[in-house]
């Protein structure tokens, strides 16, 4: 079967202005590149922080199709590339490094030197909401076998950094310590799942404005949902006996949320911000505590991304999803903007 040479993409054309449903040319794969026909591409939040970014990203050129957490199936290997046949169900890594750097060559691409990890969706490349998507180099494509794409899609970024975010401070996390995620929408419920299923010790608070949040948050394994506040504050510190807890991951990252993170948080903790919202942190010798940790981690490294998907198969880690057709992305950002999306968005161009 031949591709066809035109496709629906959904593109930003102009900052800060809404994104268009256009018809664009389906791209053809060079050397070592691969052409995937798209399954599913998430609509995160930090596509609603690009849209709405004052100044564009360092690198970004418009237009460019949006959609960076994406699945789907090989459609086209181009020449040279080995190991992946048509029809085969894979899920992309998101950052784009170049390969060579040290950090690429440990996996780490969304660390790269030179590319800084930008990946596909994200202003330097056409990303997947669109029905096809050019994907530069193979060794991005992870198989996903037994995994659907039209529902895997949000493990590559709402997984991929939730579980990186969690990893890196598992050895704090042993019998009797406390984890604090703050906002359970797609990236805390992820958080709250690899939490429950990485460190079967630990009390897992969640923390939101929206109460549908904490009971999604409730039902996929948080001990506590607390409304964003003092009163979240009081109990986190009663739950720990007045040290705090020892990980908080901060998924929303305004000024509230950076300074709730900060009290809540315990001498040699971790405060781990992964949400884009522009807050600040004022750092002093007393706060954030003693010793505490804060850290602002980007993405996942491809290693991580494997393990991830060997916890969905494993059906230890789920997304909720919600399915939109590629006609109904502006909608579908609208009700992510809304709050109205109880876990994740996921745009199926060939539903
Ligand atoms: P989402 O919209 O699905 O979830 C955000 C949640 O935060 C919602 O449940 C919302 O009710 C809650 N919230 C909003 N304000 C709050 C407050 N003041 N206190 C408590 N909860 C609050 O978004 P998402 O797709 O899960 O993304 C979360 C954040 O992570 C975004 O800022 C996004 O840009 C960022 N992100 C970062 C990385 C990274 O690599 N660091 C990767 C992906 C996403
Ligand atoms: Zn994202
Ligand atoms: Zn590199």
């Amino acid at each position: 079967m031949r591709t066809r040479i035109a496709m629906r993409a959904f593109q930003l054309v102009e900052w800060q202005e809404p994104p268009e449903l256009r018809e664009v040319p389906v791209p053809e794969p060079g050397p070592g590149q691969v052409l995937v026909k798209v399954g599913g591409a998430g609509a995160c939040h930090s596509d609603l922080h690009i849209m709405q970014a004052p100044a564009p990203p360092i690198g970004a050129r418009l237009p460019f199709t949006l959609g960076h957490e994406n699945a789907g199936w090989v459609e086209t290997p181009g020449p040279g590339v080995t190991g992946f046949a048509p029809g085969d169900p894979v899920l992309v890594y998101g950052p784009w490094g170049c390969g060579l750097c040290a950090n690429c060559r440990e996996g780490r691409e969304n660390y790269c030197e030179k590319t800084a990890g930008m990946g596909g969706g994200l202003g330097g490349h056409d990303g997947g909401m669109a029905e096809y998507l050019l994907v530069p180099a193979s060794r991005f494509l992870i198989p996903l076998e037994t995994l659907d794409p039209r529902e895997a899609a949000p493990l590559s970024d709402a997984g991929l950094t939730s579980y990186h975010a969690v990893k890196r401070s598992l050895h704090l996390l042993g019998p009797g310590s406390t984890a604090v995620v703050i906002g359970a929408g797609a990236l805390g419920q992820m958080a709250i799942q690899i939490l429950r299923t990485l460190s079967a010790a630990t009390t897992v608070v969640a923390v939101d404005t929206a109460a549908d949040k904490l009971e999604i948050a409730r039902r996929m394994g948080a001990d506590e949902g607390l409304l964003s506040g003092d009163g979240a504050i009081t109990r986190i510190k009663d739950i720990t006996r007045g040290q705090g807890a020892q990980l908080v991951l901060d998924m929303v990252g305004v000024d509230s949320t950076l300074q709730m993170a900060a009290q809540v948080a315990r001498v040699l903790g971790h405060l781990t911000v992964v949400g884009l919202g522009g807050g600040a942190l004022p750092v002093n010798f007393s706060s954030p505590p003693h010793e505490c940790s804060v850290t602002s981690p980007y993405w996942g490294s491809i290693p991580e991304l494997m393990e991830v998907i060997t916890l969905a198969r494993q059906q230890k880690i789920k997304m909720l999803v919600e399915h939109f057709p590629l006609e109904r992305a502006g909608e579908a950002y609208q009700l992510l903007h809304d709050g109205k999306i109880q876990g994740r968005a996921v745009i199926n161009p060939h539903a």
